[in-house]
């Protein structure tokens, strides 16, 4: 079996975009309303010759479910069935209490977690992502999923944890 990464993460911080943007397709659909996504959330992709199936855990939805629920339920996703486990986040808002409940419910594995920091579209926001150290998950990696920006970056971090 292909290793698995799984994106978590709270919603709208950029998911699918970044899943999209990692398996090169317009896949998954993107919306700015909480809880939308309904969707393709599972897909192979390949980096530098390697290949590997991401999943985008909030593509998962529980009619009506209470977010925090919603989040607890994909944290255990990427706990159970990821090789590697990406944490993203938005520059945009700073550290939310719902970032800092994600990654609360990641420090109890054991497996790689990389926290990813979405929407640095440009140096301004790229200087902002050091408030994000807080959420104790090591070196936060700016990306903008939506300009492709980084993203190579997070890829190489990606697979050097398989
Ligand atoms: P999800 O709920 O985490 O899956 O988030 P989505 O991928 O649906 O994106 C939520 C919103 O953020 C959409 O309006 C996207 O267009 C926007 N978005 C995603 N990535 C970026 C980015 O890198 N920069 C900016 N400025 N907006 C983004
Ligand atoms: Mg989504």
């Amino acid at each position: 079996a292909l290793p698995v990464v799984a994106i978590v993460g709270r919603p709208n911080v950029g998911k699918s975009t970044l899943f999209n943007r990692i398996i090169n397709e317009r896949l998954a659909i993107v919306e700015d309303r909480l809880g939308v996504t309904r969707d393709r959330n599972y897909a192979q992709a390949e980096w530098l010759g390697r290949k590997f199936d991401v999943i985008d855990t909030g593509g998962i939805t529980w009619d009506d479910g209470k977010i925090e629920e919603e989040i607890r339920a994909q944290a255990e996703i990427a706990i159970d069935e990821a090789d590697v486990i990406v944490m993203l986040t938005s520059v945009v808002n700073g550290v939310t209490d719902l970032d800092e409940k994600v990654a609360q419910l990641l420090y109890r594995t054991k497996k790689p977690v990389i926290l990813a920091v979405n929407k640095a579209d440009n140096p301004e926001q790229r200087a902002n992502i050091y408030d994000f150290y807080s959420l104790g998950l090591g070196d936060p990696i700016p990306v903008s999923s939506s300009h492709g920006t980084g993203i190579g970056d997070l890829l190489d971090e990606i697979v050097s944890d398989f």
